[in-house]
This record gives C-alpha cells, sequence and structure tokens, in this order.
C-alpha cells in the first residue's frame, strides 16, 4: 500500500538532517522471527506514492537505498523498474509482494543527494521517483560509454614459480612480459606486445597461470587542461575578513548562509578560490554554482587553471560519454571541486565542506521547466545537510537574500572596495526625452557618440550594452497598424536583417520578410525597435574605422566563437563590443573605461514584480564592466525614466537605499520576500478549455483555503492570461496563490491538484517560488 503520497505529510519525516530516514534499522535482537527487512520503492512511470516490497533472503545486502530494483505492480504483476529509497526491519502488514531483480551495482545516488531529491520532491510538488529520475543523468542509469573489457595479469603466485614452470617457448615470452607489465593488459595488448597470435595466451588462460577479470572501463580521453596554470593572490584587507569568516564556519563544521556582497570588481572570485583550498586542505570537497555556463567562462578557466586535474565541470553540454566519466570521477573522490550550472547541485560529491553560489540573483538558477527547483535553495538546503556554510556572492543581492539578512537569517559580508587601485566608474543618466525635443531620434545621444569617439582616439576599449538581439524588435505596418505576430506565441517576430529572415525569439519559428502587409496589402512595413545587431550596423556607420563586434545569441551560436571574442577582447583587439546580457555579467575585461547602455528601460515595464529589481542588478553589472583595470571607467545610461529609483540607485551606487525602497514596494503590495507565491500555470490547445481549468482550479484553491481554517494570509492570484498568452501554439492561463506560510500554500495547492483528472492534471505545471510570471 502507498503511505506515502507527493507533497507534504509528517513534517519530521521531511528532516534530511538527521540522515535517518536512509539508514537500515539494525536487526531485532529479542527474537521477534516476525521482523523481516523491508523496502520502500518509487516507481518513475508507475503510481506514485512509496511502495512497500519484501526482501528475498537471495537479494539481501543488495537492496539498498539508491540502487534501482525490478518489482511486481498492480494486478498483472506487471515488472517496473523502481528505486529503492529506503530499507528497514518491520514486521510486514498484510501480503507483500517481493523484489524481483536489484540493476544496479552500486547505488546510484548516495544517501545525502537521496535526502536531497526528497526534500526537492516535497518543496517543489514534484512526484518524487521523477525526480530522481531527472537528477540521475540517464548516462549514468545505461553506463554510457563504457564497455566490458577484459584484463589479464599473472597471479603473483605464479609470478613467484615464474622460472620453474615448463612451457612451450611462446607461452612462456607471454607469461614473462605480463609479469612485468605494471597494469592488467587486454588481450590484444598483450598479443601486439609479445609478437604473437591469441593462442598461446588461450593456452595460459585454460591453464590458470593467466587470471582474468572483467572491468568497465570509460573510452573517454578527458582533455588537456587549461594554460598557464593561476597562481593566488593577495587579498585585501575586505576579502581576508570575508575569507576569515568563511574559513571559521569550515572548520567548525557550521552551518551557515553568508551572503557576500561585494561590489563589481571587489575580487569575490579570489575570496571563493582562498576559501576552496582551506576547505580541500581540510580534505573535503567544495561545490561552485554558476549561473550559467556560457556566461561564466572566465570564472570557470580560473578554476580549471588552479585545481589542475581536481576538478570536475558539470553542465548540460556534456554528452552521455563525458557525463557518465565525470559522475564516476566525481563519485570515486579523484575530484575536490565541482563547478557547474544549477544541476551540478546534484553532483554526488562526498564530504562537502563548502557551496558557493556566484551571482546568487540570477533567475537562471530556477529551473523552468520539470522539476521546477530553484538551484540556489537547492545548494542551501544541501549544505544544510553536510552542515557546512554556503557562500552566496554577488554585486547585486536579489532582495530576497538582503530580507534573509535582516532578519537574521544570513550573514553578511561586504566587500566594499574593488581589488587592485581601481575605483567605481562614474555614471552619468542621460535623459532621452530631452534629446528627443531636439529632434534628435538617433539611437545615440551626442553624449554616448562623443565618449565613444574620444575612446577609440585615445585606443581604450568600449562597450555598448542592449537587450534585445536580431534587427528590430518588432515590424509595423504604417497604414493598418498591425504588426507581425508569431501564429503559435502571439509574440511580436524579431527582424534579422543578416538572413532577412523574421524569427520568433520564443518557439524559433522563422519566416520570410514579407513584401507587403499581410492585413492590408500596403508595401509600409516599418522597423520598430532596437536591437543589437542594428545598433551594431548604426556604429560601423559612425566609427568606420573602428574594430566593432558583436556578441548574443546569434553571433555565437558555432562553437568556440564566444571564447574568441573573449580573447580578441583580452588582447584588445576589439574597440567597440556591442551585446546582450552576455557582456552585461561576469566578464573581466581591464582594458575597458566606457560603457554604453543604449536603453535602461528595456525590462522596467515588464508586467513582473521583479522587473524593477531585475533593472537595478542589469545596470549594476553593465556599469561595473567599466574601469576594472588601471584607468578609471565611465559609464552613460540612455533612458526615457531617469527618476525610476532602480535606475536611479544604480547610477548612484546606492543599494542601500534602493533595496530598501524596494522592500517597501514588496510589503505594500504583498509580494515576496514577504509572501511565498505557488502559481498554476495552465496550458491547453484549446482557449476555452484553458479558460475553464484555470477557474476551476481557483474554485478549488477556494474551498480548500476554507477547509484549512487557519487566519494567516492567503490570497489567490488570478485566474488570468498570462502576460506571453499563447506560446508554441497553447494559450495560457495563471491560477496562483500567495501567502506567509509555505506549508499552508503548498498543502492548498497540492489538495487541489489531487482533486483534478488525470488529463487536467497534465495541463497544469505547478511552479513553487516562479522565477518569472510571464
Ligand atoms: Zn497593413
Ligand atoms: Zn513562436
Amino acid at each position: 500500500m502507498p503511505h506515502h503520497s507527493r507533497g507534504l505529510k509528517d513534517p519530521k519525516q521531511q528532516s534530511s538532517e538527521q540522515g535517518w530516514l536512509f539508514e537500515v534499522a539494525p536487526p531485532p535482537w529479542e527474537g521477534d522471527a516476525a521482523e523481516e527487512p523491508l523496502a520502500e520503492v518509487v516507481f518513475p512511470s508507475g503510481p506514485e506514492g512509496e511502495w512497500t516490497y519484501l526482501v528475498p533472503a537471495r537479494l539481501a545486502g543488495q537492496v539498498e537505498p539508491g540502487r534501482r530494483v525490478l518489482a511486481p505492480m498492480g494486478r498483472g504483476d506487471r515488472l517496473l523498474i523502481g528505486y529503492c529509497v529506503r530499507v528497514e526491519y518491520a514486521v510486514p502488514r498484510g501480503k507483500l509482494k517481493s523484489i524481483r531483480q536489484v540493476l544496479d551495482e552500486v547505488p546510484l545516488v548516495p544517501p545525502k543527494l537521496l535526502a536531497l531529491t526528497r526534500w526537492l520532491a516535497d518543496r517543489y510538488l514534484c512526484p518524487w521517483a521523477q525526480v530522481l529520475e531527472t537528477v540521475v543523468p540517464s548516462a549514468v542509469r545505461q553506463r554510457a560509454g563504457t564497455r566490458l573489457t577484459t584484463l589479464l595479469s599473472v597471479p603473483p603466485d605464479v609470478s613467484a614459480r615464474l622460472n620453474d614452470l615448463k612451457l612451450p617457448a611462446a607461452q612462456t615470452r607471454v607469461l614473462r612480459l605480463l609479469a612485468q607489465c605494471p597494469q592488467p593488459l587486454t588481450p590484444r595488448q598483450l598479443a601486439f606486445e609479445a609478437g604473437c597470435t591469441q593462442a598461446p595466451i588461450s593456452q595460459l588462460r585454460r591453464k590458470g597461470l593467466i587470471r582474468t577479470e572483467h572491468r568497465r572501463l570509460s573510452r573517454f580521453e578527458p582533455q588537456e587542461v587549461p594554460s598557464p596554470p593561476d597562481a593566488p593572490h593577495a587579498l585585501n584587507q575586505y576579502q581576508q575578513a570575508a575569507l576569515d569568516l568563511i574559513r571559521q564556519a569550515i572548520q567548525q563544521r557550521r552551518h551557515e548562509v553568508i551572503l557576500l556582497h561585494g561590489i563589481t570588481g571587489s575580487g569575490k572570485t579570489e575570496v571563493y578560490m582562498h576559501a576552496a583550498a582551506e576547505c580541500i586542505r581540510q580534505g573535503r570537497t567544495v561545490l561552485v554554482l554558476v549561473p550559467e555556463i556560457a556566461l561564466s567562462t572566465q570564472i570557470i578557466q580560473r578554476f580549471l587553471r588552479r585545481y589542475i586535474g581536481r576538478i570536475a565541470v558539470w553542465h548540460s553540454m556534456l554528452n552521455l560519454t563525458e557525463r557518465l566519466y565525470e559522475w564516476e570521477r566525481i563519485a570515486s573522490g579523484q575530484v575536490d571541486i565541482v563547478i557547474g550550472a544549477r544541476s551540478a547541485v546534484f553532483a554526488p560529491l562526498m564530504n562537502l565542506g563548502l557551496v558557493i553560489v556566484d551571482e546568487e540573483q540570477e533567475a537562471a538558477y530556477k529551473q523552468d521547466s520539470f522539476p521546477r527547483y530553484h538551484g540556489r535553495q537547492a545548494a542551501i538546503e544541501r549544505a544544510r545537510a553536510a552542515r557546512c556554510p554556503v557562500v552566496l556572492g554577488s554585486a547585486t543581492p536579489s532582495v530576497g537574500s538582503f530580507y534573509n539578512v535582516r532578519r537574521g537569517r544570513a550573514t553578511l559580508l561586504t566587500l566594499p572596495a574593488r581589488a587592485g587601485h581601481s575605483e567605481l566608474p562614474d555614471i552619468r543618466l542621460i535623459d532621452m526625452r530631452r534629446v528627443f525635443k531636439k529632434k534628435n531620434t538617433s539611437t545615440f545621444s551626442p553624449q554616448l557618440l562623443i565618449a565613444l569617439k574620444e575612446n577609440l582616439e585615445r585606443g581604450e576599449q568600449s562597450m555598448v550594452f542592449l537587450n534585445h538581439r536580431g534587427y528590430s524588435q518588432y515590424v509595423q505596418c504604417y497604414r493598418c497598424g498591425e504588426s507581425l505576430v508569431c501564429p503559435e506565441c502571439s509574440i511580436s517576430f524579431k527582424y534579422h536583417k543578416a538572413e532577412d529572415t523574421l524569427k520568433c525569439h520564443i518557439c524559433d519559428l522563422r519566416q520570410p520578410m514579407p513584401e507587403a502587409c499581410p492585413h492590408c496589402g500596403s508595401k509600409g512595413l516599418m522597423h520598430k525597435g532596437l536591437g543589437t545587431e542594428k545598433v551594431f550596423g548604426q556604429l560601423q556607420r559612425y566609427f568606420k574605422d573602428a574594430r566593432i563586434e558583436r556578441m548574443d545569441r546569434d553571433t555565437t551560436t558555432r562553437r568556440g566563437e564566444y571564447r574568441r571574442i573573449i580573447k580578441d577582447m583580452e588582447d584588445g583587439a576589439i574597440d567597440i563590443l556591442v551585446g546582450t546580457q552576455m557582456i552585461a555579467k561576469g566578464l573581466d575585461f581591464p582594458g575597458v573605461t566606457l560603457v554604453g547602455v543604449v536603453s535602461a528601460d528595456s525590462i522596467i515595464n515588464l508586467p513582473d514584480f521583479r522587473a524593477s529589481e531585475r533593472t537595478y542588478q542589469l545596470l549594476t553589472q553593465v556599469a561595473g564592466r567599466a574601469g576594472r583595470g588601471d584607468r578609471p571607467g565611465r559609464v552613460i545610461v540612455q533612458t526615457f525614466t531617469p527618476e525610476h529609483p532602480a535606475i536611479h540607485a544604480a547610477c548612484t551606487h546606492d543599494y542601500q537605499k534602493y533595496y530598501d525602497f524596494e522592500l517597501e514596494m514588496r510589503k505594500a503590495g504583498r509580494f515576496p520576500p514577504y509572501t511565498r507565491i505557488v502559481n498554476c500555470i495552465i496550458s491547453h490547445e484549446d482557449q476555452q478549455q484553458a479558460r475553464d481549468l484555470a477557474h476551476l482550479l481557483e474554485r478549488l484553491f477556494v474551498a480548500e483555503i476554507e477547509a484549512m481554517n487557519s487566519d494567516r494570509y492567503k490570497g489567490i492570484m488570478g485566474p488570468s492570461e498570462a502576460p506571453f498568452y499563447k506560446l508554441h501554439g497553447k494559450y495560457r492561463w495563471f491560477t496562483g496563490i500567495r501567502g506567509v506560510s509555505l506549508n499552508e500554500i503548498l498543502a492548498v495547492v497540492d489538495n487541489a491538484w489531487k482533486k483534478l483528472t488525470p488529463a487536467e492534471q497534465r495541463c497544469v505545471a505547478i511552479d513553487v517560488f516562479p522565477a518569472n510570471m510571464l
């Protein structure tokens, strides 16, 4: 019988800290013969919940948490693959079926990770078995890229009497050669080395003079290590103070959430690296999370060059063979540091001593498909179970993390000065309303153009930032006013000039640019809204001799192109780099002394309560690219809303004031961090059905809230059409709930969800702590 279903049950059982969940209870000593080993199993493609099975005597010792088993299910006893999650001695209640077979030689998931997946399942309302299925890479389940290899060696007792053996000459030669080999050889290698056929080798094996073993070997050839090696840098007083506190927590094996707020260029990475080195010295391992591999090349390269050979990079671009190779290297203790994106939080590191989450505010840490977990939250939970500190690093901490510091749930460490001699750049706001009043409708204000020109004359590098790629943001007919929209997504097509194509940035649908308006036949189609492609072209016309490059997702699709641009920037072979978010974050080019922001307003008007926070963070990040070397930097920000607090605060480097303002707004609007949100995304090909389901959920929520009989605040959000109303051909609705108690709103959603039919459930995605509401 299932006695666990998805969601919240006995809170004591959810504790992963004690680890008792996964320990096998001792065998009974009081002669209570009725107690037997029982296994709890969850099935990824079977009914939800935990199911209890008998462990037959022939499988005793093989059935253990983290290994997969084959077990009968249902009336027909169909055999299903499941994960054993617990083994304990107990008196079986009722008639239980037996496990038939154990599929893995070793647990695929170590106990602490198993506990983490259970936490994730409860927290994000996902079936546990399916979480396991996504956490354990399919490469590991299939043992991808390995082959069973036969290895030959000479047993010690045979080598001892090598001279006494009477053998034909060929066999003697083979045996002597193999005995001298430091490692076992395959039959082919041995025949090659000895210059013989397989015949004498087979004879020796038959006589028992050669030992044969079978091992799984990886076909993977590790890549060369990057060079040159990176040496530790000296720390300034602020970095040193931060390191001391982190080191203390590591030494005392104390779980602590540490928010490392370091202004751009303050040397957070160096603090991470010193802390990691300390942790490794104590014989423990380090987990480093970065928001996106593509945007974190520089920090990853630095780690790779400093911890040569003892580090693994974990990311979604690994192929199956590489993935299994790295997984086994990590699981077998050959790796001290794992660095990677979100999913690296599940790397099978043992003896974890430190967790680092770089750029903790990034939305990329939230997975936007099943299971919709937050990498930062999972990292904190993992550190808690390992009793070690977790360092959340950022120049622009999330409002939530800042709030946790205020409430005493996290410790704040500040790096208020830039490392080395550099200073924060001067930021100048340009009010584009004034520029437009002078009948100047150019993309660039005179101030930005002059600054770019000056920089070129001085031979210094500049960056120009814009949040949109492509040529134009939408194409509009000036006669009828209609714009060209993706039929699948109800979102404006973006025009890409190089290919003369309309592209949907959501579903990637492409269409040729029409000659005339499809609605009225007019030839007057206008390009509205700027993209990097257009800005790039304009800059080329302004500065004919300058070396200008563009960096966005369109120009970096070819492998190696991103690295090439970074290298050219580092070598000073680029004068002006135009780009999207890709150039805004994490990059460190000491030669850049000017950053131009074409429009600071691009995200501020999005219908999302975090739009202001994102604007502040992005502006601060972009501005932080300027003046990281010896020469001072300046930043020119063009905007139509210079009075907006987020824009203003970013330009005055006044983060304290900004967070105070933002927290006030959130409190007044009952938004996180003062409440928690669980959103349900309803999507359906049929408009009416999507709408009906959204309203059904609302009614279910209301009923559950009434039944709960608690007076803690809970409010229903929606049902409403999603801002992106149609995506990939499906209509989307939101019905959400927010409240002060996470457990209460999770219970409401979970109970409501269970009242839906399976067909309805398939149309609803539950998003706990949504990172965006678009
Ligand atoms: Zn028209
Ligand atoms: Zn589309």
